[in-house]
């Protein structure tokens, strides 16, 4: 998964969350060859809520047991599905309704399971319901009659105790001008109904599938079909747009992956949202990986461009989770535990090899820069800052679905990639520059793949067998243990350091990356005032003061801090994204009680951050490791 914020709704996030204060055990064997029969009519939907039917065939004995899963595969959070099923019934074989009791929230248990027949319930959507905002919208569900729907399957199909090898039959009746994309296999397809097939409950999860007009485009990576569906709203982005940039990305991808994938199609389902459902997410959006595909969300108010260079950063990290976690995983990956958090320590490799691979690919194959390269990771060091740099990864992993490791998830694009910047730069130095951290994963993907999974505690004795007692002592240090890494000292090994430098940031509203200059506060009338909190050079210079109450935002006066009023206030800041260094601004705040007007040009709003560059005095050795760790050869 690739979970990003988008930095002006994220103002708006930052705003208002201030504001808003059995045991009857089955004979399983005589059930091996049955196929639960799954039916979706996407023509009947009733208030953006649909029907799912299930008929799993005839159980012999005992009490029969329902989940919907709580953990999905990729999120490290629980969804627990179960809140959006209503309306749950079972029938037997003469249609009639048979008793259903239901436990905890994603399991429903019948009692006579000999009787059972089939099950259905009522299914809400996560992207307009009240509990749907806890959901990442890349693994989410939208149901939107006659226009779109993300069947990202496990928010529609649960599975039976025993039974999460079952195959299941997936039919779906549609309407005529909407057309299925998906990795799942297909068995049928008319224009009004599609027939599909998943080999086990697993296939349920790791195939969405994204129904929409049909825009697509497609292309061959050698062996790879690879095809991308959009779904814009306001049509305002078309597939075409995006071939030649996720066309060239991926083929860079594959030259530096080698032979390390065998998938034999790749499919990108990409939904676009509006405004207002990118605030149901707090901001969030993203993508979310599978084996043979990935469901990428984003909002649709971004310009081409940018929106191009988001697809790069999201798409090229999701393909790269086809070497890990999907070709090299832990046990707890691959018999997963839908209903119970049995996390793997290893979400430095799964998330951070991903991430650091997505950023080391594109200097290799020269998409980007060496400056541009230092640049992230100058920035991954800085956001890592806001996490807890003593929480050793591998206990943050395998807690990761409780508190306090949970809020600190997000490090593992920015700490995890980092570990992985060490760990190949140790590798590179000890094997004299032969081998970097993919010939290790590469191996790894040779020796486990899809179906083959590794010893979660026994994995990284398997590396340091691999490679060197060096990569053994940053692993028990830095990895399994409470110690800041020293990224200096490993840097320099090839003839790079950090520097105090200034970073420009991206609205001189803002006074760090992720951080604006307000912050609402309670008054003494019982409402609330925003309240100067920090300064940028930019802002000290037109004479804001901490303690400063901003009552005039460049002209226009700021409403009563109400969740009514979110939007519009997000509209007025936002609009200094777009101010140029020129620009004339005027601001009124009262200070100690009396109004104050503050003006000047906007200029160019800087901040501390640490700075990742080339020594000028490095040595032949720094050089000749430099190259070698991000060319992939030493001139
Ligand atoms: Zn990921």
């Amino acid at each position: 998964m690739k979970r990003l914020f988008f930095t002006r709704t994220n103002l708006f996030l930052l705003i208002s969350i201030v504001i808003l204060q059995g045991c009857a055990s089955l004979n399983l064997a005589s059930k091996k060859s049955n196929i639960i029969e799954t039916y979706i009519d996407l023509n009947a939907v009733d208030n953006d809520q649909l029907v799912v039917s299930l008929n799993p065939g005839s159980f012999p004995k005992g009490e029969v047991t329902f989940y919907m899963p709580s953990v999905i595969p990729g999120t490290y959070e629980y969804t627990d599905f179960g809140r959006f099923v209503s309306n749950f019934k079972a029938f037997d074989k003469n249609n009639q309704l048979i008793d259903v009791v239901k436990e905890g929230k994603n399991t429903w248990k019948i009692a006579e399971g000999k009787k059972l027949d089939r099950v259905s319930y009522v299914i809400d959507d996560t992207f307009d319901s009240p509990e749907g905002k806890k959901i990442y919208p890349m693994g989410g569900t939208k149901i939107e009659k006659d226009e779109v729907f993300l069947l990202n399957l496990h928010g529609f199909v649960g599975y039976f105790k025993g039974g999460k090898e079952w195959s299941y039959r997936v039919t779906i009746d549609s309407p005529a001008d909407l057309v299925p994309f998906s990795s799942l296999e297909s068995v049928s397809h008319t224009a009004t109904q599609d027939v599909f097939l998943a080999g086990r409950y697993f296939n349920i999860i790791d195939d969405p599938i994204l129904y929409t007009n049909d825009d697509s485009i497609s292309f061959s990576l050698e062996d790879i079909e690879v095809n991308l569906a959009v779904y814009s709203p306001t049509g305002a982005h078309k597939a075409a747009d995006f071939k030649e940039t996720i066309e060239t990305m991926m083929q860079a991808q594959k030259r530096f992956l080698g032979d390390a994938n065998a998938t034999k199609s790749y499919d990108i389902l990409l939904l676009l949202m509006s405004m207002e459902e990118l605030q149901q997410f707090g901001g969030v959006q993203g993508a979310l990986e599978h084996h043979t595909s990935t469901t990428v969300v984003f909002y649709e108010g971004i310009d081409t461009e940018s929106l191009k260079e988001y697809l790069v950063d999201v798409v090229s990290h999701e393909f790269f989770h086809t070497l890990t976690p999907l070709n090299v995983h832990s046990e707890q990956i691959h018999y997963f535990n839908y209903n119970e958090g049995i996390m793997s320590q290893h979400l430095w490799m799964y998330e951070g090899t991903t991430e650091y691979f997505a950023n080391l690919f594109q200097v290799q194959q020269e998409l980007i820069d060496e400056n541009d390269f230092y640049g992230r990771m100058s920035d991954k060091i800085s956001s890592a800052k806001r996490y807890d740099d003593t929480m050793p990864f591998t206990v943050m992993s395998t807690n990761i679905v409780e508190e306090p490791y949970q809020s600190n998830y997000q490090n593992v694009y920015y700490k995890g990639a980092l570990i992985n910047m060490c760990l190949d730069i140790i590798i590179r130095e000890q094997s004299g520059g032969a081998r970097g951290f993919l010939d290790v994963m590469q191996a790894l993907a040779k020796k486990y793949g899809v179906d083959t999974p590794f010893t979660d505690d026994k994995l990284f004795d398997e590396i340091i067998a691999m490679t060197y007692p060096e990569v053994g002592d940053f692993i028990k240090t830095y990895i399994q243990g409470e110690t800041p890494i020293p990224y200096t000292e490993f840097l320099e090994k090839a003839g790079v350091t950090i520097s105090e430098t200034d970073q420009e940031l991206p609205s001189i509203i803002m006074v760090a990356p992720q951080q604006p200059f307000i912050a609402p506060q309670p008054n003494e009338a019982g409402t609330r005032d925003l309240v100067v909190t920090g300064l940028n050079n930019r802002l000290s210079e037109i004479g804001f003061q901490e303690g400063d109450l901003l009552r005039v935002f460049n002209g226009e006066e700021i409403p009563a801090l109400t969740q009514e009023n979110m939007g519009a206030l997000n509209n007025l800041f936002g609009t200094s994204f777009g101010w140029t260094a020129d620009q004339e601004v005027t601001f009124e705040v009262e200070r100690a009680g009396t109004p104050v007007t503050l003006s000047g040009t906007v200029g160019v709003a800087i901040t501390p951050a640490k700075g990742i560059s080339a020594m000028e005095n490095a040595t032949p050795a720094q050089m000749a490791l430099r190259n070698v760790w991000l060319h992939g050869k030493e001139e």
